[in-house]
C-alpha cells in the first residue's frame, strides 16, 4: 500500500519517528540531514529515537521499527521533507547502514517556498536523481495556502472572521513560474490547497502550463465548489485527501472548521466521491500526526465518514462515502498513478514491484469497521517478506 499524505517537516520527522526510533537514527546519520534537521526539535528526537533502541549494530533498527506500527501494512510513506540533501552519493547511501534492505519504501519531496531563485529551482532538479532501492527523492512540496480553523485556508470568500484571503505565496505568479520550470524539468509538483481558491489557482496554474509534462497533485482539498470537479481529470490533475479529517467536523456544523466556512460551504466538505465520479485519480492518506496514519482506519472513514469504531458519530456528508473498491484503489492504483508510479505499482502484475500487504479481512468487501481492525498477514517490499501476522 502506498500512503501518500501531505506532510510537513514536522509530520514527516514524526511519521519517521512513529516508524521506529531506528528509522529516524539511521535517516538521520546517513544523510547527516535528518527529517527533524531545521527545526528544533532534532536534538530531542534523536535522542528519543537513541533511547527507545535495543542496541546498536547494522540490522538492529530493522527490528525496532517493525516492532512498531510498521507492521499495520504500510508499504511506501510518501512524506515531504523541507531542507537540502548533502551531497551523498547514491552508492553512498546504499552502502551505508544497509540501506537497500529498508523494510519500507520512503519517497520524499523536497519543498518549495516563495523566494526561490533559478539556483534554488535547479537544485530542487538535481535532486530528483537521489534515490536508491527503497528510498528516492520524488517531486516538489508548495503550499498555496494554510488551515481554515487557523484562518489561512485561500478562499474565494472570506470566513466569518474575515480571514483566509490570502495565498501563502505573496507573488502567485512567482508560484506558477516555479511550478513552471518543474514541470519542464520532469519534476511533478504536489501542492497543500485547502481553500477553494487555492485548490483553483493551483489548477489554474497547471491549466496556463498549456500541455503539461506531469502529472501534478493537490494535497487535502477540503472544499470545493461544483465547478472545479471536473478540472481534476481534465487537466490530468490528481486528488490527495484525507478522509479521516471529517471527523475533526461535525454533521450538524458545530464546529470550528464549519463555522467559519458557513454551511454553504461545510456542505462542500471532503467531497472524494463528487471527485472521483468526475474522473479524478484520488489518492488517500492521513496526513498524519494530524489524524491516525493508519491505512485501514483512513480506508475505512473514507467508506463511513466517520471514524470507524465510532457507530455513534453522525457521518459528515456521507453521500461523499467512498465504495469499498474506490477507498483500496485510493491506497494503490489510484495512489501510485498520483504518485507517477503506475507503471510499476499499486497492481499486482508481470512486471510491478512485489509491494504486496495480505489482510485478514478482504479490503473491499468487509464491513469498514471491522477491516479497521483486519490482521496484517503479511507484509512484502520488493519480493522480500518484511513481516508475517503474528510474528
Ligand atoms: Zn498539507
Amino acid at each position: 500500500m502506498l500512503i501518500g499524505s501531505c506532510y510537513g517537516q514536522f509530520c514527516a520527522t514524526s511519521v519517521w519517528w512513529q516508524l521506529g526510533g531506528w528509522v529516524l537514527r539511521w535517516w538521520s546519520s546517513v544523510n547527516r540531514w535528518g527529517p527533524g534537521g531545521h527545526i528544533p526539535l532534532r536534538r530531542g528526537l534523536v535522542s528519543r529515537a537513541r533511547g527507545s533502541s535495543t542496541g546498536g549494530g547494522r540490522g538492529r533498527w530493522e527490528k525496532v521499527a517493525w516492532a512498531g506500527e510498521l507492521i499495520r501494512g504500510c508499504r511506501s510513506v510518501r512524506g515531504v521533507a523541507r531542507g537540502r540533501f548533502r551531497d551523498h552519493s547514491d552508492d553512498r547511501w546504499t552502502r551505508r547502514r544497509g540501506a537497500g534492505d529498508l523494510p519500507l519504501r520512503l519517497r520524499i519531496a523536497p519543498w518549495c517556498m516563495p523566494g526561490i531563485d533559478m539556483d534554488g529551482l535547479d537544485h530542487l532538479v538535481e535532486l530528483q536523481r537521489r534515490d536508491g532501492r527503497h528510498r528516492a527523492v520524488g517531486g516538489v512540496k508548495f503550499f498555496i495556502d494554510g488551515t481554515v480553523e487557523g484562518g489561512t485556508a485561500w478562499l474565494e470568500h472570506p470566513d466569518c472572521h474575515g480571514q483566509g484571503t490570502a495565498a501563502f505565496w505573496p507573488d502567485t505568479a512567482e508560484f506558477g513560474r516555479a511550478v513552471g520550470h518543474l514541470d519542464r524539468a520532469g519534476v511533478q509538483t504536489a501542492t497543500h490547497a485547502i481553500g477553494d481558491a487555492g485548490v483553483r489557482h493551483v489548477l489554474d496554474t497547471v491549466e496556463a502550463l498549456g500541455t503539461a509534462w506531469m502529472r501534478h497533485r493537490v494535497e487535502h482539498i477540503e472544499t470545493v465548489p461544483d465547478g472545479q470537479l471536473g478540472r481534476f481529470a481534465a487537466l490530468g490533475v490528481a486528488a490527495s485527501m484525507q478522509p479521516s479529517h471529517t471527523a475533526y467536523t461535525r454533521a450538524d456544523h458545530g464546529d470550528e472548521w464549519s463555522r467559519r466556512l458557513g454551511p454553504e460551504r461545510a456542505e462542500r466538505a471532503w467531497r472524494c466521491r463528487d471527485l472521483r465520479e468526475a474522473g479524478a485519480t484520488l489518492a488517500l492518506g492521513s496526513d498524519w500526526p494530524i489524524a491516525h496514519y493508519d491505512p485501514r482506519q483512513v480506508i475505512g472513514a473514507a467508506r463511513l465518514r466517520r471514524l470507524p469504531g465510532e457507530t455513534g458519530a453522525a457521518p459528515v456528508q456521507p453521500g461523499q462515502a467512498l465504495t469499498g473498491l474506490m477507498a483500496l484503489e485510493g491506497y494503490t492504483s489510484h495512489a501510485a498513478r498520483a504518485a507517477g508510479e503506475e507503471a510499476v505499482a499499486g497492481r499486482i502484475a508481470p512486471g510491478c514491484r512485489a509491494d504486496l500487504t495480505a489482510f485478514g479481512l478482504d479490503p473491499v468487501l468487509a464491513p469498514a469497521d471491522e477491516f479497521a481492525e483486519a490482521e496484517v498477514r503479511l507484509t512484502m517490499v520488493g519480493g522480500r517478506v518484511v513481516h508475517r501476522g503474528g510474528e
